[in-house]
């Protein structure tokens, strides 16, 4: 026999209605079953307690006998035989409407349900991840048919259901091993809904819902990145009986650049420079996402050598602060040469002409 108080294993009030009693003993459940906490005694011996509990306070008699005698007088019954039912069954006894229930903390009928999130993917170019852009989307969405106002009837031709006389639910009772044990399901005539409808509604075939087209104006940060959601709040699909609204993920793809390749805030593109800028020194015109930039080529200067420009990359996401352009410079060799050229260069270079 369990050595606490009924209650306390319950973790209830004294006065707790059988339906706070379920609901405990459900969560405890879900936690405790041997099913799910394979090979630990503890939960075990933690789940015997939580159904012996459950056991007793959910029996009227019971509970009023051991109200009556506490906790120390009373006797429960052979429990050292008990083999607890599986998690399956456990939950199959109580109907698949009651999980439902369990989960919102509600009657089915009156089930509060957030709407589902939305996902839309949306490409824009790097300069747009630049500046920072506003995009406009068409979201496919549900909206609640106005004729009907979501009940799917026409005016007057719904009412309840005469199976379970509205509430959704068919119970029955059973005997198990002496206890009697409620059954309860979702009504198999009106699906749980409560309500039987004679006449859809025309405008929405019975679904309640119109599928429609919303637009929505998306603002996109400055620098936002490859892959980035963007979160618009209640933006998703409509909630159940005033359940809240689901939101809108905005997922961004950055075109790839045909000159520039980004790496987190950083920018890179290469420069071709003939051979006479590093041979001698000078200065550049590279382009970047706002206009062009001037870049220093210092004499001496070897190909693919990498410059970095400061502050030319990509704004940051969270700071004024930006990253870095790096320019690689690559050195173009003349493929042919004047007679001239020629003289020169071997003048210069060898020593003498000839
Ligand atoms: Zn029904
Ligand atoms: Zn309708």
């Amino acid at each position: 026999m369990a050595t606490g108080d009924y209650y306390e294993i319950l973790g209830v009030k004294r006065d707790a209605s059988p339906d706070d009693l379920k609901k405990a003993f459900r969560q405890l459940a879900r936690k405790y079953h041997p099913d799910l906490n394979k090979g630990s005694k503890e939960a075990e011996e933690k789940f015997k307690e939580i159904n012996e509990a459950y056991q007793v306070l959910s029996d009227p008699q019971k509970k009023a006998q051991y109200d009556q005698v506490g906790h120390a007088e009373f006797r429960p019954g052979d429990h050292a035989s008990y083999k607890p039912p599986s998690y399956d069954d456990l939950f199959r006894d109580f109907g698949l409407g009651d999980i439902f229930d369990a989960f919102s903390g509600g009657s089915r009928t009156t089930r509060r349900r957030a709407g589902a999130d939305l996902r839309y993917d949306l490409e824009i170019s790097l300069t747009d991840a630049f500046n920072g852009t506003k995009n406009t989307v068409a979201v496919p969405h549900q909206s609640e048919c106005p004729s009907c106002h979501g009940t799917g009837a026409q005016p007057g031709s719904m009412r309840d259901c005469p199976t379970c006389r509205g509430t959704g639910e068919v119970r029955s009772s059973r005997n198990v091993g002496g206890r009697s044990m409620i059954n309860i399901a979702a009504c198999p005539d009106c699906g749980g809904s409560g309500r039987i409808i004679d006449k859809p509604c025309m405008t929405c075939q019975g679904r309640g819902v119109l599928q429609k087209t919303r637009r929505i104006e998306i603002t996109i940060p400055r620098g936002v990145e490859d892959g980035q959601f963007l979160r618009i709040a209640g933006e998703g699909e409509p909630g159940e009986n005033h359940g809240p609204p689901g939101d809108l993920y905005a997922v961004v793809h950055v075109k790839k650049h045909n000159i520039f390749e980004r790496q987190g805030a950083d920018l890179y593109t290469t420069a071709m420079v003939g051979l006479p800028t590093p041979l001698l020194g000078g200065e550049i015109s590279v382009p970047t996402l706002t206009g062009s930039a001037l870049l220093k080529i210092p004499r001496g200067t070897q190909s693919h050598t990498l410059f970095r420009l400061r502050g030319q990359g990509m704004p940051s996401r969270n700071s004024d602060n930006r990253g870095d352009l790096l320019v690689k410079v690559i050195v173009k060799i003349p493929v042919t040469l004047t007679k001239k050229q020629e003289a020169l260069m071997k003048e210069a270079f060898i020593g003498g002409p000839g």
